[in-house]
C-alpha cells in the first residue's frame, strides 16, 4: 500500500530523487480506508510503501507521522501483520520504535539500508548518519524487541574512493549487526547523479573480490541466524506453491524468513503454524503442525 511518492534525499549514487520528484505523502484518511478495504477483501499482511517512510508527513506538514499511521493500521480488523519499506536510518524515530513494542501487528522486522560502514563513504554518499548512529539505532531496536527483530539492510561496494580499509568498515559492521539478509550490490554509476563524476571510480576487479568477501561475511551470518530457529513453531503465511518444488508451499514467517513445507492449497493466503525442520543459509524447512481452516 502506497503511503507516499518520491524522494527529498539525494544520495549521491540515486537517481530516484531526479526521476520521482519531491516526496509527498498520501492523506492518511485515504490510506487507512484503503487497508480497511483490503482487510475486508481477505488481505491479511499490508506492506506500507514508500522511498523513505520514515519521514511520511513531516514534508506536507500532515498532523500524522508514521508512526501514528502504524498505530492505525494496528487497530484495523482483519489485518495480522503490518510491515514498511523503506526506511532511511536518519529519520528513524523513538517514537517508531516504540511502535515495536507496542503494536502486536508491527512484523518483528525492518528493512534498516546502511548502504557503508565506514563514515567517509557514508559522507560521500550524502546519507546524513553515521556508522556510530546507525548502530545505536540497531542497539535501539534490539532493546524495544528483546533482541527477536530480524533486520535486512542494503550495501553498495566499490563506491567511487572505496579504500581498502573504509570496506573493511563495512565488513566489521556487518559482523557487528549480523544481519539476516542483504541486497548487496556492486556501485555502477547513473548518470546523471554526483557520484557518477566522481573520478575516483573504482576498478571492476577490485569491486568483484570485495563483493565475494562481503557474500562470504554475509552467508555467515545468516547461517548462524537461522539455526536459531530449528526446532521453532513459526507463523507462516502461505504464499503459494515453491518454484523449485510445486509440490511444497512457500511462506515467511514474520521475520520475513522463508519457509518451504508441504501442505494443502487451501492454505495459501493463511497463517499456519509451521515447526522448524532444518535451517538452510537462505531458506528454512518445516512441517505444518494441526490447521484448522476456520483458522
Ligand atoms: Fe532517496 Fe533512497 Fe535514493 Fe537515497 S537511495 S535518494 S533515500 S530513494
Amino acid at each position: 500500500l502506497t503511503i507516499m511518492y518520491g524522494c527529498d534525499n539525494f544520495c549521491s549514487f540515486c537517481i530516484v530523487p531526479y526521476v520521482r520528484g519531491r516526496e509527498r505523502s498520501r492523506e492518511a484518511s485515504d490510506i487507512l480506508r484503503e487497508a480497511e478495504a483490503l482487510a475486508a477483501a481477505g488481505v491479511k499482511e499490508i506492506m506500507l510503501l514508500g522511498q523513505n517512510v520514515n519521514s511520511y508527513g513531516l514534508a506536507d506538514g500532515f498532523d500524522m507521522d508514521f508512526a501514528d499511521l502504524i498505530y492505525a493500521v494496528n487497530e484495523i480488523e482483519g489485518i495480522d501483520r503490518i510491515r514498511f519499506m523503506t526506511s532511511h536510518p536518519k529519520d528513524l524515530s523513538d517514537k517508531l520504535i516504540g511502535a515495536y513494542r507496542d503494536c502486536e501487528k508491527l512484523a518483528c522486522h525492518i528493512h534498516l539500508p546502511v548502504q557503508a560502514g565506514s563514515d567517509r563513504v557514508l559522507k560521500r554518499m550524502n546519507r546524513k548518519y553515521t556508522r556510530g548512529s546507525y548502530l545505536e539505532l540497531i542497539r535501539k531496536l534490539r532493546e524495544a524487541t528483546e533482541g527477536r527483530i530480524a533486520i535486512t539492510t542494503d550495501i553498495i561496494v566499490g563506491f567511487p574512493g572505496e579504500t581498502e580499509e573504509d570496506f573493511r568498515d563495512t565488513l566489521s559492521l556487518m559482523e557487528e549487526v549480523k544481519y539476516d539478509s542483504a541486497f548487496t550490490f556492486l556501485y555502477s554509476p547513473r548518470p546523471g547523479t554526483p557520484a557518477a563524476e566522481y573520478e575516483d571510480q573504482i576498478p571492476e576487479p577490485v569491486k568483484h573480490e570485495r563483493f565475494e568477501r562481503m557474500r562470504e561475511i554475509l552467508d555467515e551470518g545468516m547461517a548462524e541466524n537461522n539455526a536459531v530457529y530449528e526446532g521453532r513453531i513459526e507463523k507462516v503465511l502461505v504464499e503459494g506453491p515453491s518454484r523449485k518444488n510445486r509440490k511444497t508451499l512457500t511462506g515467511r514467517t514474520e521475520s520475513m524468513k522463508i519457509v518451504n513445507f508441504e501442505g494443502r492449497p487451501e492454505m495459501i493466503g493463511q497463517i499456519v503454524p509451521v515447526r522448524i525442520t532444518e535451517a538452510k543459509t537462505y531458506s528454512l524447512v518445516g512441517e505444518v503442525m494441526e490447521w484448522d481452516t476456520r483458522q
